[in-house]
């Protein structure tokens, strides 16, 4: 197993469950099992136990490999030297786990329906561009940017909605942008959170010959789990192109958005994506969007930035469910924390982490207090009057 000769570096100090100022858990895994085991110096220590032929393979421990949502609070809160290279151990163990073809059920189904469907709703590719049918959506045509929207967004329907509001907001912010429609295809970071390394790659090669055959040169992505995977894993097999999330791009373009833009007045708190956040260091550009809305007043949460609990979804956890809900899922906690912050929006800018947290908020704000809300469908709301592009 890649990574093998630095599992038995952990000190099983603890610190990497935990925030900044060591006050609350933030494993989400950890938080709700409370074992061990579920934690990240745990995992690691009982993969290599698992390595060693001193336990053996059963549904317990993929129970705990798979639970991980590779939210990176560990790496940002490991004291040692090796915890840029967490997450990336914990995928190695699902690597081997693959190589050994015991996969948990929800797993091996996930790959399968990525296999045969090239998604995992197992839904026909040509439906892949409906989400932006009746909107003013070219398909990509040496256009400035490639829109990229992903698997959630194409066929989830709170992910569709999503992407609507993006390509509306883009439109109206005069973004040069086309998509690819029924062509795109599935960028493939949750098969290798996952451990299928190998269809990951495959995937990332077929998506470069497409981009190239297009003549993509600066993709702007809805998903922070596919542009994590474009900047940081297609660059690893020869990608150049520049990648932005939409947030980026429509902080850039504020000035043109403001004067379209009525007062709003909520008090909106912001939920940091792990894939944007811990994984790419993006916290600001978000927030300026938000700081730009009028009306809108900022609710942090404590829990912010670098120390933002994750929604339970990453990792492949949102397809899977193999960390499974509950009141101490981190998707109820990361609520009541919204909630406790005094905000009316909890306001998000991932369809994953969009839906994770609608799903918790039917159990754990019943009564609707807390909206979900994406960043785009906020500036929406915010949009006076839409002018045709
Ligand atoms: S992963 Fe790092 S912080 Fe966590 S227990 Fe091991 S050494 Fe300590
Ligand atoms: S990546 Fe996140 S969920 Fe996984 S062990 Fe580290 S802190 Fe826990």
């Amino acid at each position: 197993m890649k990574f093998e000769d630095l599992l038995h570096r952990c000190f099983r100090c603890g610190y990497c469950k935990l925030t900044d100022d060591y006050d609350d858990f933030n494993c989400p895994p950890h938080m709700k099992y409370r074992f061990e085991s579920f934690s990240p110096g745990g995992r690691l220590w009982l993969t290599r136990a698992w390595l060693g032929g001193d336990v053996g393979t059963s549904e317990r421990f993929e129970q705990i490999l798979y639970s991980c949502t590779l939210c990176a609070n560990c790496v940002k809160h490991c004291i040692f030297p090796f915890n840029e290279d967490l997450v990336n151990m914990f995928i190695a163990a699902r690597e081997a786990v693959v190589e050994a073809g015991t996969l948990p059920p929800a797993v091996r189904d996930y790959f399968k329906a990525l296999r045969v469907h090239g998604n995992p709703y197992k839904e026909p590719a040509e439906m892949r561009g409906d989400w932006a049918r009746g909107l003013s959506v070219p398909t990509y045509d040496r256009h400035e940017y490639l829109l990229y929207i992903g698997c959630v967004g194409s066929y989830d329907e709170r992910g569709r909605k999503i992407a609507r509001a993006v390509a509306r907001v883009l439109n109206q912010a005069g973004v040069s942008f086309g998509i690819l429609g029924p062509a795109e295809l599935c960028d493939g970071n949750e098969a290798r959170a996952m451990g299928e390394t190998w269809l990951f790659e495959e995937l990332a090669k077929k998506n470069m010959a497409l981009f190239q055959a297009r003549g993509v040169k600066k993709i702007v992505a809805l998903d922070p789990h596919a542009y994590n995977a474009f900047t940081k894993e297609y660059r690893k097999l020869g990608a150049d192109w520049e990648v932005y999330h939409y947030t980026q791009i429509l902080a850039e373009k504020i000035d043109v958005l403001r004067p379209l833009l009525k007062v709003y007045p909520t008090a909106v708190a912001y939920h940091d994506p792990c894939y944007l956040g811990r994984h790419n260091g993006i916290y600001e550009a978000p927030r300026q969007i938000l700081a730009a809305l009028p009306g809108i007043t900022l609710a942090e949460m404590d829990a912010n930035r670098g120390n933002a609990l994750c929604c339970g979804g990453g990792g492949g956890n949102f397809f899977t469910d193999i960390l499974g809900g509950g009141k101490d899922s981190s998707a109820r906690i990361r609520i009541a924390q919204a909630r406790e912050a005094g905000a009316d929006v909890l306001a998000v800018c991932c369809p994953q982490c969009a839906k994770m947290l609608d799903d918790a908020g039917k159990a754990e704000n019943p009564e609707k207090r807390l909206e979900i809300v994406d960043i785009a469908e906020l500036i929406v709301r915010c949009l006076r009057k839409e002018e045709t592009p």
